[in-house]
């Protein structure tokens, strides 16, 4: 039978009407006040003018303030880190983010880190990072947030269960790592030097690619029955494509995200979770809900 192809857009829509739902609540327990999400944008990028445009868009559109800081490509160190340190201290601003890459005389790993990790929404921070890994209370990356929340909408049994991800980026293969463990999956994280990569995919209940390789993964590496996550985003001729097979995985797997439409749209959604969670850090109510 074929699998459940999982509906990422409607899946985010639902987390955004819901964002939108407790903006409105938060404001009336904050005397009118919103969550606020600053960007800061440096250089002239065509691609993450695009991403920071839809991120402010996404904002407006729960009923939280947005704040976008454009910088010429050229702009200093100390002025970025004094931008930096004035967002940590406004009150208004509940979450900040630095759109990435930067330019080549910056350096965006250094600059992301001196984001406070109470503001932290990318959830990229040392800070934020040994919070995940430590287990405790903290804002987590995004997208690996939204894979969460698509397995849990698949219906994916995470307790003892054999979790396979493809890829150890810091920003996204080693925080999906630690949340599929904190979940009491028993994870594998493989990478460009793991031996037998489709012995080991085969072994998955679920399976999560994000490599940047066109589908990649084939039929013959998935379990009959396995939940399958493409996070993959390739340009081939001009058409975006996963990492996985789709069409021939499908055949196999209990339940699959498309490219696009599946892990894609998660990541804003969980944007706007994560200033909303990074308000009420802040702000815990006033007044009783
Ligand atoms: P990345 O930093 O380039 O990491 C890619 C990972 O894949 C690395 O760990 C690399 O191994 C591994 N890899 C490369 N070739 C491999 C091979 N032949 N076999 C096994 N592993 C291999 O990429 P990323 O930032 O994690 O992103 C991965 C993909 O997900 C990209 O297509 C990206 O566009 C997409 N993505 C999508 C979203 C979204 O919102 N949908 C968000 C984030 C990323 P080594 O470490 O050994 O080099």
């Amino acid at each position: 039978m074929a699998a459940h192809v999982l509906d990422g857009k409607a899946i985010a829509a639902q987390v955004r009407a819901e964002v939108a739902r407790d903006v409105t609540a938060f404001s009336e327990q904050h005397g009118g006040q919103v969550p606020g999400l600053a960007t800061i944008l440096i250089g002239d990028d065509p691609a993450s003018a695009v991403y920071v445009k839809g991120k402010q868009k996404a904002c407006a559109e729960v009923g939280m303030q947005g704040f976008n800081f454009p910088l010429p490509a050229d702009v200093s160190r100390a002025d970025v880190v004094a931008l930096i340190e004035r967002l940590n201290a406004d009150y208004e601003v509940s979450g900040i983010l630095c759109q990435l890459p930067v330019p080549d005389h910056l350096d965006g790993v250094e600059l992301t880190g001196l984001i406070d990790a109470s503001k932290d929404v990318d959830g990229l921070t040392p800070v934020s990072a040994g919070l995940l890994a430590l287990g405790r209370e903290g804002l987590r990356p995004c997208t690996p947030s939204g894979v969460m929340h698509l397995l849990d909408v698949a219906g994916a049994d995470l307790q003892g269960a054999e979790a396979v991800v493809i890829g150890r980026s810091n920003l996204f293969g080693k925080p999906m790592a630690q949340l599929l463990l904190g979940a009491n999956a028993t994870v594998t994280i493989c990478h460009s030097r793991t031996r037998d990569l489709d012995a080991v995919c085969r072994r998955a209940d679920v399976l999560i690619a994000a490599v940047g390789r066109a589908e990649m993964v084939k039929a013959d590496w998935v379990k009959p029955g396995a939940t399958v996550i493409d996070v993959g985003m390739n340009r081939v001729d001009g058409k975006l494509t996963g990492d996985v097979d789709f069409d021939a995985v499908k055949e196999v797997a209990r339940a699959i995200t498309p490219v696009p439409g599946g892990v894609g749209p998660m990541t804003i959604a969980f944007l706007l979770r994560n200033t909303l969670k990074a308000a009420r850090l802040q702000r815990p109510a006033t007044v009783p809900a």
